[in-house]
């Protein structure tokens, strides 16, 4: 166990309530932040908050207005197909939004600093293995925003992905490994419809990338754990 506070990045997913439960087995103390940026659906935040009061973790919401929203084409912020090409970037989904993950960073990591932590540890959920080919998902972003922030902030910071080569199946393995599965299930959306319906698989419209992508990691879970 690590002596320091850990931050986890808490989004109301899947993957940032498995961080958090990872976190809460390495480290000694752990807070949770998440930011308000003008998603399309923020019922994500509802669950967010769900998941920090049943684990007893201090949250912070950040909100950070709207000018992602402003500059970025991307459907999870306004409206469009999520299975089309994104705008800009034809080799990138529509949901793509640019410099997210950068951006969210920054400011955990400045929530982080105000606490006057002498090393910074960050957790976030960002995964390069089953998502959709995000280049700010990747590990080689996150090791320099790593470096950036230490720069930017003189004082050692560390951020961890604790499912950067986790497939989805394996993702759900983890929360059943710390016995909180059924927390998995009912405290999380990941529908980018913010579709609270509830399933063996999670909660979500069924039809949504996400969901999708949800699903399927679900049902290979289940076969993983039946050998
Ligand atoms: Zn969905």
């Amino acid at each position: 166990m690590i002596s320091e506070k850990a931050y986890v990045l808490l989004s109301g997913g899947q993957d940032s309530f498995v961080c958090l439960v990872w976190a809460l087995q390495q480290f000694e103390d752990v807070e949770a932040v998440s930011i308000q940026y003008g998603q399309r659906h923020n019922r994500e935040l509802f669950y967010a908050a769900e998941v920090a009061k049943h684990f007893c973790v201090k949250h912070t919401v950040y909100d950070i207005g709207d000018f992602i929203t402003a500059m970025s084409d991307s459907t999870l912020l306004s409206s469009g197909d999520h299975n089309a090409s994104h705008k800009v970037a034809g080799n990138l989904p529509a949901s793509f939004v640019p410099n997210r993950n950068g951006i969210f960073l920054t400011v955990i990591s400045s929530h982080a600093f105000r606490n006057n932590e002498k090393h910074i540890n960050l957790v976030t959920g960002t995964c390069e293995t089953d998502f959709s080919g995000y280049p700010d998902c990747r590990d080689n972003y996150i090791k320099a925003k790593a470096l950036e922030l230490s720069l930017g902030l003189d004082r050692p910071v560390t951020i961890y992905t604790p499912l950067m080569w986790k497939n989805k199946a394996e993702t759900f393995a983890m929360a059943a490994d710390a016995g909180k599965f059924k927390e998995l299930i009912e405290l999380t959306l990941t529908c980018y419809n913010a579709d609270e319906t509830l399933h063996k698989w999670g909660r979500g419209c069924g039809e949504c990338p996400s969901c999708k992508l949800r699903k399927r990691g679900y049902e290979e879970y289940v076969d993983m754990a039946k050998k």
